[in-house]
């Protein structure tokens, strides 16, 4: 019999960053743990949507320059859960459970290069980098295949 996998908490606006991961991050560790995070999700792990700091922040909490829990970033959660809402075919608050990201990738990925999700994005240090990201059609993300770039 399978053993179920173990939901991934992440906050919301995680879920928009998975999208663009290609490996870049703050420190070695939490490059370690993003990829680590990311293979759970392409093996299709579902996800449980949490409010504050969640698995990919947890190697920064520590850090003296960890911006986890700031205001700022909660409105980039409450930005990218509102805008996901419709994509994803439901609304996003704290205990939400998804069945997974790997469904929905081509729907988020296109949302995503059409800008419909980066208004959570605004003020983002890695902005500029997940904007040529996005306009090379995903390559080189960890999160499974790219899909075409939109002309
Ligand atoms: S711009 Fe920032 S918030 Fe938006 S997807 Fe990229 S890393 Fe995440």
């Amino acid at each position: 019999m399978a053993v179920a996998q173990a939901p991934v908490p992440l906050r919301p606006h995680h879920l928009l960053c998975s999208l663009t991961y290609r490996g870049e991050g703050y420190s070695a560790a939490f490059i370690t743990g993003y990829d680590r995070m990311i293979e759970t999700l392409a093996a299709g792990a579902p996800i449980r949507i949490v409010e504050g700091p969640d698995v990919i922040c947890a190697p920064r909490l520590g850090e003296p320059d960890c911006h986890c829990h700031e205001a700022r970033i909660a409105w980039r959660d409450r930005q990218a859960a509102a805008d996901l809402a419709p994509c994803l075919g439901q609304a996003l608050p704290p205990g939400t459970e998804l069945p997974g990201i790997v469904d929905y990738l081509p729907a988020l990925r296109a949302a995503f290069a059409e800008g419909t999700l980066r208004k959570a994005c605004s003020g983002c240090a890695w902005h500029d980098l997940c904007d040529q990201v996005a306009l090379a059609g995903f390559a080189g993300t960890r999160l499974l295949p790219p899909v075409p770039s939109i002309p």
